[in-house]
């Protein structure tokens, strides 16, 4: 039986898949959400309005054709569905997990205004999940091969974006990453019960099947030079992200117990993924008093990983109020259920210590005053409201910089007054250097952001690549 109510909007309401229990997943590296159901799915689907102008669709980043594959999927076509859904996009089911929804796709959703926006995300995730699961592969019979072959430097979303167009335009990728297995921080950084390690996994399996070759643990500029692959191959794409970590310039970072978030999350994906080299290298927080500085995505999920790890508490300190916190509201959200603690207005200015070792944190209040170049309201310190917070461990989660290596000067690659690689979209082959056989893509152009943005700025450098080679 075929739905056919064009009002399903008012009958059956947005619902997303369902959560797992919290006692239960509050101890467990999964996903929190259970999968949708067939009927449940297409129930959604059937939600959408069809607006003649769609704005979910300008709103994603990728541009994904959000109503058509939500119209194919309504009709129980999911074959149809997920060769749509990758014109647009080459990690769908990623995105559906990891995109801040509420602030993209969903959020300008028409049925968002009172109804409850469509559950776009999830049903994106359903369909290559389980098109994957079913057997489907990207259909390469009617790809052409030139003899052309591109060094894509990073496999993280941006890398792998370029190397899926490229791939798909007959034009041969070999992605290079110094770690062990793809993703960027698909793989490491982002924490398991938000994106399992096996979506990841079944991916380099796609990818591979459909002719994309990488070569891991290969570290460009160490193991193998640029010039070396500016000689071997037609072009190279630069996809490897931001790695310096935002300091918070305050006396006490360096005392025994202070952690960066990134080397605390990845020694944590290291153990559990069994590529531990130390016992010693892992960050634990078992038993302790933890507070986590900062309101990103990156926080939330150093929060989460330590309530996992068996936290005694875990308190996030964030320096604005709920409303301008940066990151995605749903995980907000999830943190709280998981049990951290959230104080908002609260800006550090110590790190307080007894014998190199700390012992608490000191924080001031704030108030938001007016707006700075970026439009967000800045916080100001309220005199006199300093207190200290006890803490055995203190994460700073403020983000991350750009980190050029140091052969760009040398190869003419320019960059920005803050380190981002400067390749402009509107240019005759967009996202192409300052150096003409080098384009880039991804947070070492844009500064830190999104999955979603790094992989539309990947896909579409290869377009530049594929105009600038003629094929
Ligand atoms: P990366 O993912 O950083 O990948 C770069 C790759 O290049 C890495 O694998 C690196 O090893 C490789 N590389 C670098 N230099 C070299 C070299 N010289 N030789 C070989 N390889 C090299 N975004 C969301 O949309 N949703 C989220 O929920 C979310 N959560 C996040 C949580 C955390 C903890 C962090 C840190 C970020 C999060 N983000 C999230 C942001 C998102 O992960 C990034 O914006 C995105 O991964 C950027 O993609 P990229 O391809 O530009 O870089
Ligand atoms: Fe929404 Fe992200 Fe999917 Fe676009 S890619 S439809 S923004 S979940």
């Amino acid at each position: 039986e075929r739905l056919s109510n064009n009002f399903q909007f008012l009958d059956v309401p947005r619902h997303d898949p369902k959560k797992k229990d919290i006692d239960d997943r509050k101890h467990k590296y999964e996903e929190i959400y259970y999968p949708f159901e067939t009927r449940e799915v297409e129930h959604q689907a059937h939600r959408c309005l069809h607006c003649g102008n769609p704005y979910c669709e300008w709103k994603c980043p990728v541009h994904n054709y959000i109503p058509n594959w939500l119209k194919l999927i309504s009709e129980g076509n999911l074959m149809e569905a997920v060769e749509l859904s990758h014109q647009t996009n080459s990690l769908p089911e990623v995105c559906g997990r990891v995109c801040p929804q509420d602030r993209l796709c969903e959020g300008a959703c028409t049925l968002n205004d009172g109804f409850g926006a469509v559950t776009i995300g999830a049903t994106e995730k359903y369909i290559t999940d389980t098109a994957l699961a079913m057997g489907w592969r990207p259909d390469m019979s009617k790809v052409v091969w030139t003899d052309k072959k591109v060094a894509v430097i990073g496999a993280g979303p941006a890398g792998i974006g370029c190397a899926d167009v490229l791939v798909r335009n007959g034009v041969k990728p070999v992605v290079f990453d110094r770690y062990e297995e793809i993703g960027g921080l698909l793989t490491f950084g982002i924490p398991e019960f938000k994106l399992e390690k096996p979506v990841m996994a079944k991916r380099r399996e796609v990818f591979e099947g459909m002719g994309v070759e990488f070569r891991l643990g290969v570290d460009v500029g160490k193991d193998i030079s640029i010039d070396e692959l500016l000689a071997e191959y037609d072009a190279v794409f630069m996809g490897m992200g931001t790695y310096t970590y935002m300091k918070g310039g305050f006396p006490g970072e360096d005392l025994d117990g202070v952690h960066e978030a990134l080397p605390f999350l990845i020694s944590n994906v290291n153990r559990n993924l069994g590529l531990e080299k130390a016992a010693a290298d892992f960050i634990d927080m078992k038993g302790k008093r933890v507070v986590v500085l900062g309101g990103g995505d990156t926080a939330m999920d150093c929060n989460r990983t330590s309530i996992r790890q068996g936290a005694d508490t875990v308190t996030c300190a964030y320096r604005r109020d709920e409303e301008n916190m940066p990151g995605s509201r749903k995980e907000v959200v999830n943190a709280k259920e998981e049990g951290v603690q959230f104080l908002f207005n609260r800006q550090p200015i110590e790190v307080v210590g007894e014998d190199g070792k700390v012992v608490g944190i000191k924080v001031v209040e704030t108030k938001l005053g007016e707006p700075d170049n970026n439009g967000r309201r800045r916080p100001e310190s309220i005199p006199g409201s300093e207190e200290i917070l006890p803490a055995d461990a203190v994460i700073i989660a403020f983000g991350f910089r750009p980190s050029p290596a140091d052969w760009f000067a040398d190869k003419g690659i320019n960059t920005d007054d803050s380190g981002r690689v400067t390749a402009p979209e509107e240019q005759e082959f967009p996202f192409q250097t300052s150096n003409e056989k080098i384009f880039a893509g991804g947070d070492m152009v844009r500064g830190s952001d999104l999955v979603v943005t790094a992989i539309w700025e990947g896909r579409e450098a290869a377009k530049g690549i594929l105009d600038y080679l003629d094929v």
